[in-house]
């Protein structure tokens, strides 16, 4: 018999916990928060910052205030035609 370990905070998992399980990692969390952190985490998620840089990189464009995904040279020709 062994003990089920909350994988994000390492603590025992008790009857008491809000536990949560994840079918897809076959993992048990000890709360909801643990488990979103590690979900966070195997997902490769963070939070985005709308630098210029950024933006371009991935190949946005904001335009009015909203978030487009671009072909970056198609958008680069289109601005400077002054579309
Ligand atoms: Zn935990």
């Amino acid at each position: 018999m062994n003990e089920v370990i909350c994988p994000t905070c390492k603590k025992e998992i008790t009857v008491e916990m809000e536990v949560e399980y994840s079918a897809y990692l076959t993992e048990f969390f000890c709360s909801p928060d643990c488990a979103i952190q590690e979900y966070m985490e195997q997902m490769q998620s963070s939070p985005f910052e709308m630098t210029e840089e950024n933006v371009r990189t991935k190949n946005l464009a904001i335009e009015n205030g909203k978030l487009y995904r671009v072909w970056r040279e198609q958008y680069e020709n289109m601005k400077k035609k002054g579309r």
